[in-house]
């Protein structure tokens, strides 16, 4: 890895130096001291004391303006789709936090996007903005496997249950497949040969989320189709995610219908530009060789995902182009912009443009241009600019 550098001892290391840990790190995980999962839920939600109620079971269909205005201090919710709508008013402001799905669906029901998708779905415009639901980017990523010699992580899961449950221990402590490991790499002006879609020359291109070690292939939800890899049944394969984080393909959110209780239409429009192959074939080669370095020479060997015959350009891509997903780390389908700007949907203080009483504050505002996506898992920026958006709003009313 071109990027990896030794930086000196700290910490009681023996060796002559270790990764520069702005490079290579443990997984962190939002796990509290009892090691249960903590979310914004138990970490925010659960804390604040009387001054914070939280409808259940409620969906927002609308927000809604003061008539014959663009000021939305109104919010339309219920249950369901058969249960009778209700509104509220707010005294002071309305902020949507839907996330990047949920977000622009509720502001194109509400008549706020591009006037003329509006008007195909039968919605009235009432804030012609052409940016709603457009822009949106997810990181995108493939499995990679290796044959090892190394012992597997493999463990049974009733035994790893009981041992947490008996004192909150054991691999369950731990996200699915065992994930640990984390790698950033940063390739070379000629390996990648466009425009840089990094933040700067200091960012990483791609990630490298090691798990387990398995006979099972890591698979959920899109990933790895154990048919793809017949060859794995009877190895032991060390697994990771090559993960593309800043691409330059764009997606869409629209509406399929005014019923806001329709499902929108989810485009990530992943891998839609060359730079996005680019990135994930050279991080395939990246990995491989990573992996034929001596130190593995004894302990992993042999790419059986991609297939190591594949081996030139054309068949890598056509590989990427198969087996690529989005990472679930979205952002920007209603992206800020700077004040004035004649594109984007909030401005730098999250208001809907072109509206009062309304902001916007979750993954949705992430920045389209650069820097864009964090270079790195989502949630914990999320966090940050929400704590940071929090301060703002409270700042205004105190
Ligand atoms: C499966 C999965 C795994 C992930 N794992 C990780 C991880 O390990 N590490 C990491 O850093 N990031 C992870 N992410 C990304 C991370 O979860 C997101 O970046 C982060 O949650 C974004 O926060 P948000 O507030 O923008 O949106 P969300 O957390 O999605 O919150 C939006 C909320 O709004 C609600 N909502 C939407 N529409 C409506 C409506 N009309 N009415 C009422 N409520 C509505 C939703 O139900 C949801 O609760 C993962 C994402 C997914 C999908």
């Amino acid at each position: 890895m071109k990027s990896e550098r030794l930086v000196m001892d700290s910490e009681n290391q023996s060796e002559d130096g270790h990764l520069d840990p702005s490079i290579h790190a443990w997984a962190q995980y939002t796990s509290d001291n009892n090691a249960t999962r903590s979310s914004s839920a138990t970490a925010y939600v659960e804390p604040s004391k009387d001054n914070l109620h939280v409808l259940l079971n409620t969906y927002v269909t609308r927000v809604l303006p003061a008539e014959g205005t663009a000021d939305f201090r109104g919010v339309e919710f219920a249950a369901d789709a058969q249960s009778e709508r209700k509104q509220l008013r707010a005294n002071k402001e309305v902020i949507i936090a839907g996330g990047v799905i949920g977000t622009p669906q509720i502001l194109l029901n509400s008549g706020i996007g591009p006037r003329e998708e509006l008007d195909a779905v039968g919605v009235r415009t009432i804030v012609n903005n052409p940016s709603v639901g457009k822009n949106f980017t997810d990181q995108v990523y493939t499995n990679m496997m290796f044959n090892t010699t190394i012992q597997d992580t493999d463990f049974d899961l009733e035994t790893a249950l009981a041992e947490w449950n008996a004192n909150r221990t054991g691999p369950l402590i731990m996200p699915s497949n065992l994930k640990n490991q984390i790698v950033w790499v940063r390739f070379t002006d000629n390996e990648i040969p466009f425009v840089d879609p990094t933040p700067g020359e200091n960012s990483p291109h791609v990630e490298f989320y090691f798990s387990q070690i398995s006979s099972h292939p890591g698979f959920t939800n899109g990933e790895v189709p154990p048919e793809a890899i017949p060859t794995v049944a009877n190895l032991t394969t060390i697994q990771l995610a090559l993960i593309n984080l800043h691409p330059t393909s764009r997606g869409t959110i629209t509406l399929n219908n005014s019923d806001p209780f329709a499902y929108p239409n989810v485009d990530p429009g992943l891998l839609s530009g060359d730079t996005d192959f680019a990135v994930l074939r050279e991080g395939i080669k990246s990995v491989q060789r990573l992996f034929s370095a001596p130190v593995f020479a004894e302990s992993v060997f042999g790419s059986v995902y991609p297939p190591g015959s594949l081996t030139t350009d054309e068949e890598l891509d056509a590989f990427v182009r198969a087996e690529a997903a989005p990472y679930l780390h979205g952002g920007s389908s209603a992206s800020m912009s700077p004040r004035g700007a004649s594109w984007g949907v909030v401005d730098p203080d999250f208001r809907v443009k072109q509206t009062t009483g309304l902001r916007i504050v979750d993954a949705s505002v992430l920045f389209i241009l650069q820097p864009s996506l964090p270079s790195g898992h989502t949630q914990a920026p999320v966090y940050g600019f929400v704590e940071r958006a929090s301060i703002l709003i409270a700042e205004e009313w105190r």
